[in-house]
C-alpha cells in the first residue's frame, strides 16, 4: 500500500494527531487485533506509534509499537463504560477526569446539578445503594432546613466531631449539637432553653495524691464519681478525693467552659502544668494535670464559670 501522510481525523488526548497509512507490519496488527484493536495507522514524530481503533466501542488511542507488541492495552472508554452506566442510573454523569490526578477519582454531575470527587469504584456501590452521595451544598441546605424547623439556624459542619454541627439559636447562642437530634427537634437552647431538665455533664476538680506527687484534675464528664477509678484508672491505694462538681445542661457547654480554663491555666501559668512523663500511667490521660497551687485559681475559674452558667435544678444523673 502506498504511503500517505494526514493528520487524524479526531481528537486523541486533546490533538489531533499525524497519521500515516501504509507500512504497518503484519505482528503488529496481529498483536493489535488479538488484544481487540484495529491499526489505523502510524504515528509519533518518528512513527513509533500506532493509532489504534477500539473494536468494542470505536474509541482511537494511541500506544507505541513495543507495547502493542508486549502489554496489555486498555480501552479508557470500555474500561469507564460500567462506571458511566451506574452513574447514569441515579441520574448522575461522569464530567471530567480528577483535576486532582487521581486515576481513581472523577468529576460527576449529580442530579442536583452540583458536581462531586468521587472515586469509580464508589459510584458502583452508590448505585447499588451501599453508599449515599450527595453534594455539601445540598445536604447543608438538608441541615439548615432541619434546623430552621426547630428555631435554629445551621451554621457549618463540627471541625472536630464527625455528625455534629454549629448551630445558631434564635437568641444568638451558638451551639454544637448532634445533627441527627436536631433534626428531630431534640436540642434545648443552652442559655434560653428549659431550666430544667437532665443533667448531661458537669465540670469536675479532683484531687489525686499520687505517691511524692500530689496534683489536682480539672476535667468534665456527665458520671464524674465513677471517672477517677474507671476511666483514670487510678490504683486503688491513691487517696482521691472530688473537691468540687459544676453539674451543666450540656455536654458541649462543659466541654468548651472546661476548656477556656484550661486554656487560662496554660497561657498564664504553664509552671502549674504537670507533664505527662512525671505521672506516666499512674493516671490514665495525656494532660489536665495541675499542681495543686492550682487550686485558688481553679476554684475562681469555676466560679466565673458557675455565674454565667448556673447549675440545672435537677440533679445530676449519674446512672450509667
Ligand atoms: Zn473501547
Ligand atoms: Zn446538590
Ligand atoms: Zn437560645
Amino acid at each position: 500500500m502506498p504511503k500517505t501522510t494526514m493528520t487524524y481525523p479526531f481528537k486523541i488526548k486533546g490533538t489531533y494527531p499525524p497519521l500515516t497509512l501504509g507500512d504497518i507490519q503484519d505482528n503488529c496488527r496481529e498483536a493489535a487485533d488479538q488484544k481487540g484493536f484495529v491499526v489505523l495507522g502510524l504515528g509519533g514524530e518518528k512513527r513509533q506509534t500506532l493509532v489504534l481503533g477500539c473494536r468494542t466501542c470505536g474509541e482511537p488511542l494511541l500506544r507505541r509499537t513495543n507495547v502493542v507488541l508486549g502489554n496489555r492495552i486498555e480501552c479508557r472508554s470500555c474500561v469507564q463504560k460500567p462506571y458511566k452506566i451506574a452513574a447514569e442510573r441515579i441520574g448522575a454523569r461522569m464530567i471530567s477526569n480528577d483535576p486532582e490526578g487521581d486515576r481513581h477519582y472523577r468529576i460527576w454531575q449529580l442530579s442536583c446539578g452540583h458536581t462531586v470527587r468521587l472515586q469509580l469504584g464508589q459510584m458502583l456501590k452508590v448505585e447499588q445503594g451501599l453508599v449515599d452521595v450527595d453534594c455539601v451544598q445540598c445536604r447543608h441546605s438538608r441541615y439548615a432546613n432541619e434546623a430552621e424547623a426547630h428555631g435554629w439556624s445551621f451554621l457549618e459542619t463540627s471541625p472536630s466531631q464527625q455528625g455534629y454541627a454549629i448551630y445558631r439559636h434564635e437568641c444568638g447562642v451558638e451551639h454544637e449539637a448532634h445533627i441527627g437530634n436536631m433534626r428531630v427537634g431534640q436540642c434545648a437552647c443552652p442559655e434560653c432553653g428549659p431550666k430544667k431538665g437532665p443533667v448531661s455533664s458537669g465540670i469536675y476538680v479532683f484531687r489525686i495524691d499520687l505517691p511524692g506527687l500530689p496534683v489536682v484534675k480539672l476535667g468534665h464528664s456527665h458520671r464524674h464519681l465513677d471517672r477517677l477509678r474507671r476511666d483514670l484508672k487510678i490504683e486503688p491505694d491513691v487517696h482521691t478525693e472530688v473537691l468540687r462538681y459544676h453539674p451543666m445542661r450540656t455536654k458541649y457547654l462543659a466541654r468548651t467552659q472546661e476548656q477556656t480554663a484550661h486554656d487560662f491555666l496554660k497561657t498564664r501559668h504553664p509552671e502549674w502544668v504537670v507533664p505527662k512523663h512525671l505521672f506516666g500511667d499512674a493516671i490514665a490521660v495525656k494532660s489536665e494535670i495541675y499542681r495543686p497551687e492550682a487550686l485558688p485559681t481553679i476554684h475562681r475559674l469555676l466560679d466565673d464559670i458557675a455565674e454565667r452558667h448556673p447549675a440545672p435544678a435537677t440533679i445530676p444523673d449519674n446512672s450509667d
